[in-house]
């Protein structure tokens, strides 16, 4: 069986913490898990072509952002409302799991 969540918090400093079943302790940042948005609008190309040099941030990507909410989804995922009003993503355990291997 692969490791469940058994304690996830939000802290001061913009990132959520978990712990797994197995022991194992994760820290991800808000931006992170933003970046890492599995839904299919994220996902999505965009229709722009990748900028070349430095591009201009949006309004709601100057402030800071912050993950409002998070619900578990059965008892595989947790669906994370962020303050940019995006809150379309299933981030499942096994995403989330995977997402320490490249942070660390
Ligand atoms: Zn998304």
């Amino acid at each position: 069986m692969s490791p469940q969540p058994v304690e996830l918090k939000r802290t001061e400093d913009h990132h959520i913490e978990i712990e797994w079943s197995d022991g194992f302790q994760q820290r991800i940042s808000y931006r992170m898990l933003r970046d890492n948005c599995p839904c299919a609008t994220c996902r999505e190309p965009t229709d722009t072509p990748p900028a070349t040099g430095l591009r201009v941030l949006s309004a709601a990507e100057t402030i800071p952002l912050v993950v409002q909410k998070m619900q578990p989804v059965g008892n595989y995922a947790y669906n994370i409302q962020f303050s940019d009003d995006h809150n379309t993503g299933i981030f499942t355990f096994n995403l989330l799991r995977n997402l320490a291997k490249r942070s660390s």
